[in-house]
């Protein structure tokens, strides 16, 4: 599918959650079968027969794709969630969001040093989300081999804030 098909696929729906944010909605390419396999496979491509150990999914809608991610590469799945989700001991990293910050976490024993991690989100804004997975998953040792979202929103500068982390991004479609 083309990156025109995937923008198709992609709902907006203007002024949510607040006043002057367009959503770029999913839910549409999830629902459908062909754009949902399409997308997963199209962020595996570049990793086909690579070494991936774990697959990180950014909560929530990171843990759909991320999962389907994780099967489609036989790689082991670790969920990273807002804080007092995980039951389990976890480590914690502060992030920034639009405006003000906050927490999120992985249990302890999530991933082992030099374990090989692709990052997956829905999509890459400002950044600031993807940025705090890669510091928590790089503080337990983990190599972040690259993080992937369907959406990129290119004018809010994220993609470029993880590449600068020379971390090497892959999206499928840009909304500018
Ligand atoms: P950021 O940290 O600014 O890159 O924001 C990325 C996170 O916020 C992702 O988990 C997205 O699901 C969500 N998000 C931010 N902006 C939008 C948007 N315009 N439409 C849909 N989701 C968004």
């Amino acid at each position: 599918m083309t990156p025109d098909d995937f923008a198709a696929a992609i709902r907006t729906i203007p002024d949510y959650p607040k006043p002057g944010i367009l959503f770029r909605d999913i839910t549409t390419l999830l629902g459908d079968p062909r754009a949902f396999r399409a997308a997963v496979d199209e962020l595996v491509q570049p990793w086909a027969g690579a070494k991936i150990d774990k697959v990180a999914g950014i909560e929530a809608r990171g843990f759909i794709l991320g999962g389907a991610v994780a099967h489609q590469l036989s790689a082991g799945f670790v969920p990273i969630r807002k804080k007092g989700k995980l039951p389990h001991q976890t480590v914690r990293m502060a992030y920034v969001l639009e405006y003000g910050q906050d927490e999120m976490e992985m249990h302890v024993d999530a991933v082992a040093p030099g374990e090989r991690v692709l990052l997956v989100d829905d999509l890459v804004a400002t950044g600031g989300t993807a940025v705090g997975a890669v510091k928590l998953l790089r503080a337990m040792g983990a190599r972040v081999e690259a993080a992937c979202f369907i959406v990129d929103l290119p004018d809010l500068g994220g993609a470029d804030k993880i590449r600068a982390m020379d971390v090497p991004v892959r999206t499928l479609v840009a909304f500018s």
